[in-house]
């Protein structure tokens, strides 16, 4: 599955949203604060990235809130285990969701 990171400023209204967009499909995701964060503020210009919300998916990038783009390169949604609760990061193909809890083992 491919990571998800968010490269973000806490003044942006447009990075809150994109953040908020993010925990509604249930895509999990790491944030960096360029301001904040001085690795964060080198993966952008090594990128050339030049602007917030950034999204790094893997290996592709996609610069400010591209709802369709960022849908179709996220390969994993967060399920919670019906059983125990658990939040897992499962693969997604074809809409189809296929998975087991790693604590109780039964059925996502
Ligand atoms: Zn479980």
């Amino acid at each position: 599955m491919k990571d998800v990171t968010i490269l973000t400023t806490n003044t942006c209204p447009y990075c809150k949203m994109a953040k908020d967009f993010m925990t509604q499909n249930k895509i999990h995701f790491i944030e960096k604060d360029v301001n904040m964060d001085a690795q964060a503020r080198y993966e952008m210009t090594s990128r050339n990235i030049t602007g917030v919300p950034a999204f790094i998916i893997g290996k592709d990038v996609v610069v400010g809130l591209d709802k369709a783009k960022i849908l179709e390169l996220v390969d994993h949604r967060i399920v919670k285990c019906l059983n125990c609760n658990t939040s897992v990061r499962v693969p997604t193909k074809e809409g189809k969701i296929n998975a087991r809890c790693p604590k109780c083992k039964s059925a996502i």
